[in-house]
């Protein structure tokens, strides 16, 4: 902290994470200015909170740096081609992101990062993990990504304050301007095409993942499964990393050496072993994952390597899983009505998501669609055809799945809803309730972001749910 002391910080955007950032680095004697491109309502509340304290905002004008600037700090809404950050490079400026503020605040003995990115299952597997972590005794929280900012956690506010190690969610934004953070141990779940607008192409999103393996000293957990290129592992043999760290993989297999995989149904590690111990540590039974799904599995095989990582016993790897709870949202069972189950998978929200989720059910009708954010549906949409009774599709870029679904699975029968309001939603479970038959289940799966018809995907999520609870409240067991 004091090397900040007395810079001149520029504060790239307001909002969620700008302000709160400009807050601390003010109260911890930065010279700041917040500078933010849009000028309008909300942006200028934000702007009088901030001047009140004494802190400068320019609004209207987020492309060039203002003059003296020692350190930039940036929001994720700004793309690493964002001409603010030409201007630093040519003065030879520092960027950083918030993570990287949060690992230079953290003090003298703080707690430990376990730190998890990919594509999909981040949130899902920080929570297992700070739940085995929890059911080894010790103090933890799962925060970064997850909708706690790292900056509150190293700071200690409450109730923040005296954990022993941290289950940290990392998104690809993030890691991107976090050059020096050392995670204890790291892991990347998957790698699927997202967030390519940002990062510029796959290749540059895939070396911002692999970030998180940096100068690893401990551990680097890969996906011995995955076959995406380049693969995680792939990512951990590119990083630098200091002698000794190992590369712990994880598979729905047997697992090789120095793996944790799955062998009749028991989740087993043989990494975390003592030397030339032949029989494989037993953890937890499949069945102790909920909801059961196989890249579910995956999730909490990849929650254990990093408990085990660092020096947890099987047994809390065993009581952690059964202790947890996924959130709502998340291939969440909404009810059963006539034989024909109700789930809400409103946070696969791009096609390596909802291809997970479309695996752990069959038949199925399918509910999708929604802003594909130039995403193309033809590998989700031939892996999937063998298992659909139908689909329904809404929102702005559905003609996308359609078009998939004529080329891949023109016998499976389709609802084009052609509606982007709110109330499709409705529509979309009417619709799915007259294709399926008993034993079917009716998925949320939209393969899409939700904002061209809903707030977020909770707000999708709960559209979905009430209108299950709506269409037969009879029979229609909630769960
Ligand atoms: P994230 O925080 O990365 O967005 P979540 O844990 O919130 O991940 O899960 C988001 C969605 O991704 C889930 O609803 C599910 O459809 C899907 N998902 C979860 N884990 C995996 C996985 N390991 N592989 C593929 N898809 C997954």
């Amino acid at each position: 902290t004091k090397e900040l002391s007395g810079k001149h910080v520029t504060v790239a955007g307001l909002g969620l994470s700008g302000l709160p950032a400009a807050k601390v680095l003010h109260r911890l004697g930065a010279r700041v200015t917040a500078v933010n491109g849009g000028a309008g309502e909300g942006p200028r509340r934000q702007a009088a909170e901030l001047e009140q304290l004494g802190i400068e905002v320019r609004l209207g004008d987020d492309r060039t740096l203002p003059e003296g600037t020692d350190l930039v700090v940036t929001t994720p809404g700004f793309k690493p081609a964002s001409p603010l950050f030409q201007a630093a490079a040519a003065a030879d400026v520092p960027v950083w992101g918030d993570v990287e503020l949060a690992w230079r605040l953290r003090g003298p003995g703080s707690a430990p990062w376990l730190a998890v990115t990919g594509t999909n299952g981040k949130t899902t597997t920080v929570q297992m993990l700070a739940s085995i972590l929890r059911a080894a005794g010790l103090r933890t929280a799962a925060v970064g990504n997850i909708g706690v900012s790292l900056i509150d956690v190293v700071l200690e506010q409450e109730p923040y304050d005296g954990l022993d190690v941290l289950a940290v969610e990392l998104s690809s934004y993030q890691l991107h301007w976090a050059p020096s953070l050392r995670p204890h141990s790291a892991a990347v779940l998957n790698l699927a095409p997202d967030h390519l607008d940002w990062h510029g192409s796959m290749e540059a999103y895939a070396a911002d993942k692999g970030r998180i393996y940096e100068g690893n000293e401990v551990a680097c957990v890969y996906n011995a499964d995955d076959t995406a290129s380049p693969t995680t592992e792939e990512l951990v043999r590119e990083a630098d990393v200091v002698e000794g760290a190992r590369a712990i993989g994880f598979t729905l297999g047997a697992p090789g050496p120095s793996q944790l995989g799955v062998v009749d149904g028991i989740l087993v590690d043989r990494a975390f072993v003592p030397h030339r111990q032949q029989q494989a540590q037993e953890l937890a039974e499949a069945t102790d994952v909920r909801p059961a799904a196989p890249h579910n599995v995956a999730n909490a095989l990849a929650a254990a390597a990093l408990a085990r990582a660092y020096g947890v016993p099987a047994t809390a790897v065993r009581d952690g899983l059964r202790a947890f709870r996924p959130d709502a949202h998340r291939i969440a069972h909404v009810a059963e009505a006539e034989g024909v189950a109700y789930v809400n998978d409103s946070k696969a929200t791009n096609t390596h998501a909802a291809e997970a989720s479309l695996a752990a059910y069959d038949p199925i009708v399918w509910i999708a669609g929604g802003l594909a954010k130039g995403a193309t549906f033809d590998d989700l949409v031939r892996a999937s055809a063998p298992r659909l009774r139908g689909a329904v599709l809404m929102g702005a870029d559905r003609h996308l799945i359609r078009e998939a679904l004529a080329r891949h699975a023109p016998d499976v029968p389709v609802a084009d809803l052609d509606r982007t309001d709110t109330g499709a939603m409705a529509e979309a479970v009417r619709a799915a309730k007259s294709l399926a038959q008993p034993g079917d289940t009716v998925l949320l799966a939209p393969a899409c972001a939700s904002m061209d018809m809903f707030v977020n995907y909770n707000a999708r999520g709960d559209a979905f749910a009430e209108a299950v609870r709506a269409l037969a409240p009879a029979d229609a067991r909630n769960e």
